[in-house]
C-alpha cells in the first residue's frame, strides 16, 4: 500500500485523483489532503478518506484543520506519504514539489507551474534527494508512455493542442472575447486558470517548457500542432524518423493513474475504452501564431532560461486573474506578459529565493500594467 498526498484535492485534478483512488483501494491509501477553497466539499472528502493529515492551504482560520501556506509542505513531507499528487494551481505549488523531491518521494505533477518557474532546481532536487517527477499533464504522460522502455534515440516531440475555444475566431474578435467564452473549453473540463491558459495558448508554452525540463530536449526539438479532437496526446519521433503516439478519449484519469503506477500499469475499469470509429476523423492544423502570440512569448522565455520562465509564469497569473475579474480584456493578457518578459533581464535561477524574487518583481510589473490600461 503506497501512501498518497493529494494537494488541491477539491480542484479538477484533485477530484479526478480521488475518483481514480476510489477504484484502486488495494494499492493506494490517502494519507494527506489539502485544499484552498471549497471547505464543505473538503470536509466531505476528509470524512470519506480519513487521512492522517488534512489542512487548508490558504491563510485564515478553521477549527477543524491547520491553515496557511505551510500546510502544503507539511502534507507533502508526511512520513507515510510515498507519492505526492501536486494538483495545486499556480506558483503556490513550488515549495511542496521541492520538499517532496528532496525527501525522495515521487511527485505526480499536475502543477506544471513548479517546473516552469524552477525547472533546474526541481530536477536537481529530484536528483539529490532521490525523488522523481512523473507528469500528470496528458501530453507529457503520453510522451512518457511512448519513451518508457525505449531509452535511446529520442529525437523530437510534437505536443498536441485542442486550439482552445477561439481556434477559428478572427483576431479582432479574440482580442475582445468575454470571460464566459474563454471558459468554454471545447474538449476538457478544467479549473478556470488553465482553461484561460488554453484559450491564450499560454498553456502550450508552459507545456513546452515543462517538456524541456522533463525530457531534456532543446526547444528546437519541441513542437506543437493543433488537434481539435484531443484524441492523440503527443507524437514522439525517434532518431530514425519513426513516430510513436499515445491516444485516448480526453480524460485525466488515465494520466493520473499512470503517474501513480509508472512504469507499471494497473487494470482500470473506470476509463472509457478506446474506439477508433467513435473517435471519428482526426485532424491536424498549424497554430495561428500571429493570433495566439503568447505561445511564442513563452517559448522565447523558455529559451532565455534562468529566471525568464518564472517571470513569464507570474505575469500570466496576474494577467489571467485580471481578465477573470473584468479588469483586462482578453487581448491584453498576451500583451501584459510580453511587456513584463521584455522588461526583465534574466539571471541564473540559482536558488528558490532568486526565483521568488523574479516572481514578485513580475507580479508587481504586471499589476502596474493592468492598472494603466
Ligand atoms: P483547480 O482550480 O480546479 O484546482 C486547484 C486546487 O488547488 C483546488 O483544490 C484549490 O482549492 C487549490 N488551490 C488554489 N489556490 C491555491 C493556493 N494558493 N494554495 C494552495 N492551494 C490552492 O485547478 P485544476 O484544473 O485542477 O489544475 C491544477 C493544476 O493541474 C494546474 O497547475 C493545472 O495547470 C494542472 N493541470 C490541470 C489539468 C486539468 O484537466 N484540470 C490538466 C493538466 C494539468
Ligand atoms: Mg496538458
Amino acid at each position: 500500500m503506497i501512501g498518497v498526498a493529494v494537494l488541491g484535492s477539491t480542484g479538477s485534478i484533485g477530484r479526478s485523483t480521488l475518483e481514480v483512488l476510489r477504484r484502486q483501494r488495494d494499492h493506494f491509501r490517502v494519507v494527506a489532503l489539502t485544499c484552498g477553497r471549497n471547505r464543505e466539499e473538503f470536509a466531505a472528502q476528509v470524512a470519506e478518506w480519513r487521512p492522517a493529515y488534512a489542512g487548508l492551504a490558504l491563510p485564515g482560520q478553521d477549527e477543524r484543520w491547520p491553515c496557511g501556506p505551510d500546510v502544503l509542505v507539511e502534507a507533502a513531507t508526511h512520513p507515510d506519504v510515498g507519492i505526492v499528487v501536486n494538483a495545486v494551481v499556480g506558483a503556490a505549488g513550488l515549495d511542496a514539489t521541492l520538499a517532496a523531491l528532496r525527501l525522495g518521494k515521487r511527485v505526480a505533477l499536475a502543477n506544471k507551474e513548479s517546473l516552469v518557474m524552477a525547472g533546474d532546481l526541481v530536477m536537481q532536487a529530484a536528483c539529490t534527494g532521490g525523488g522523481e517527477v512523473v507528469p500528470v499533464d496528458s501530453e507529457h504522460s503520453a510522451v512518457l508512455q511512448c519513451v518508457t522502455g525505449r531509452d535511446s534515440g529520442l529525437g523530437r516531440l510534437i505536443l498536441t493542442c485542442s486550439g482552445g475555444p477561439f481556434r477559428e475566431w478572427p483576431a479582432e474578435r479574440v482580442a475582445q472575447a468575454p470571460v464566459v467564452e474563454a471558459l468554454r473549453h471545447p474538449t476538457w473540463r478544467m479549473g478556470q486558470k488553465i482553461t484561460v491558459d488554453s484559450a491564450t495558448l499560454v498553456n502550450k508554452a508552459l507545456e513546452l517548457i515543462e517538456a524541456h525540463y522533463l525530457f531534456r530536449l532543446s526547444y528546437d526539438a519541441l513542437e506543437v500542432v493543433v488537434h481539435p479532437q484531443s484524441i492523440v496526446h503527443a507524437f514522439v519521433e525517434f532518431c530514425d524518423g519513426s513516430v510513436i503516439a499515445q491516444l485516448g478519449f480526453p480524460s485525466m484519469e488515465l494520466p493520473i493513474l499512470y503517474a501513480l503506477t509508472h512504469p507499471a500499469r494497473l487494470p482500470d475499469t473506470g476509463v472509457r475504452r478506446f474506439d477508433p470509429v467513435a473517435a471519428g476523423p482526426l485532424t491536424f492544423e498549424p497554430v495561428r501564431r500571429e493570433v495566439f502570440r503568447a505561445l511564442d512569448v513563452g517559448v522565447a522565455a523558455g529559451r532565455a532560461a534562468g529566471t525568464a520562465p518564472a517571470v513569464f509564469n507570474a505575469a500570466n497569473e496576474v494577467a489571467v486573474s485580471a481578465f477573470l475579474d473584468g479588469a483586462a480584456p482578453f487581448g491584453r493578457i498576451a500583451e501584459i506578459i510580453d511587456r513584463v518578459v521584455q522588461a526583465h533581464h534574466p539571471g541564473p535561477a540559482a536558488s528558490v529565493e532568486v526565483v521568488r524574487e523574479a516572481d514578485r518583481w513580475a507580479r508587481g510589473r504586471a499589476r502596474d500594467l493592468v492598472k494603466s490600461s
